[in-house]
C-alpha cells in the first residue's frame, strides 16, 4: 500500500514538468499554427473537443454570451482542456452599426456569461463579422479586451463541406497564421481530423492565440495579430 502511494506520489511529480513543457511551446523557435473558432459553444462542440484532445492539439474559442448560457458546461469544458476562450459578444450583432452603450453591453455581458461559466473573464474578443474600427476597439479597452482578427478565414459556413473546408484550410495555412472557423458547422467539424493529420504533417504546431503570440501580454484595445 504504501509503495502504491509513493508510486503515484512520485508519478504525478514526474507528470507535471510534461504538461507544463507542453504548454511552452516557443513559437519563435518552431513553426506554429492557430485554429480558431467562433460562435459556439454549439451542439457540435463536444465532437471537435474529443479531436483535440485526442490529438493532443490547443485551439482557440471565441465564445458568444447568449450561446453559453445555453451551453455552460461545453465552455467550461473547453477552458478546462487547455483551450483559451475568447469574448464573440452576447448576441453576435455588427458592432459599428450599434450606440456605444449597446457595444459595451454586448462585451460585458458575454464577458459575465463566460466568466460565470469558466471562472475567468476572457483578455481578447473577436468581433462578429470582422466588423470593427477604431471606436469598437477604444470601447473594448474600457472592458479590457484585446481584439483577434485572423490570418485567413475559409468562409466553412458558406462550403458546408469537409473536403472544401479541409482544402481551404491548408491553402491558408502559414506560420504564425490565424484560422478563422466555426465549431457550429457540422462540415468543419468532420473535417478536422483530416487537417490536424495534414498540418501536423506539415510540421506545424497547433496552439492557442496566446501561445501564437509568444506569451506576450495582449493589449487591451490593440489589434492582433498586429
Ligand atoms: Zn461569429
Amino acid at each position: 500500500m504504501l509503495i502504491q502511494g509513493l508510486l503515484a506520489v512520485s508519478l504525478s511529480v514526474t507528470g507535471a514538468p510534461a504538461a507544463a513543457a507542453q504548454a511552452k511551446t516557443d513559437c519563435a523557435k518552431v513553426k506554429c499554427l492557430a485554429l480558431t473558432f467562433d460562435d459556439g459553444p454549439g451542439k457540435t462542440t463536444p465532437a471537435l473537443l474529443d479531436l483535440l484532445k485526442k490529438e493532443r492539439v490547443k485551439a482557440t474559442f471565441f465564445l458568444v454570451g447568449k450561446a453559453v448560457e445555453e451551453r455552460p458546461a461545453i465552455a467550461r469544458r473547453a477552458a478546462r482542456e487547455g483551450h483559451a476562450i475568447g469574448n464573440h459578444t452576447y448576441s453576435h450583432p455588427s458592432l459599428p452599426t450599434l450606440f456605444d452603450d449597446d457595444i459595451l453591453d454586448e462585451l460585458a455581458a458575454a464577458q459575465e456569461a463566460i466568466e460565470k461559466a469558466v471562472g475567468r473573464a476572457p483578455a481578447m474578443f473577436r468581433p462578429p463579422y470582422g466588423h470593427t474600427d477604431d471606436r469598437v476597439r477604444y470601447l473594448a479597452a474600457q472592458e479590457d479586451l484585446a481584439e483577434v482578427l485572423w490570418t485567413g478565414t475559409t468562409l466553412d459556413w458558406d462550403l458546408r463541406d469537409a473536403k472544401k473546408i479541409k482544402a481551404a484550410v491548408l491553402r491558408l495555412a502559414e506560420r504564425d497564421g490565424v484560422i478563422l472557423m466555426h465549431d457550429t458547422v457540422p462540415a468543419t467539424v468532420k473535417a478536422m481530423p483530416g487537417i490536424v493529420k495534414e498540418l501536423k504533417k506539415r510540421g506545424y504546431h497547433l496552439v492557442t492565440v496566446p501561445t501564437l503570440l509568444r506569451g506576450k501580454k495582449l493589449e487591451a484595445g490593440v489589434s492582433y495579430p498586429e
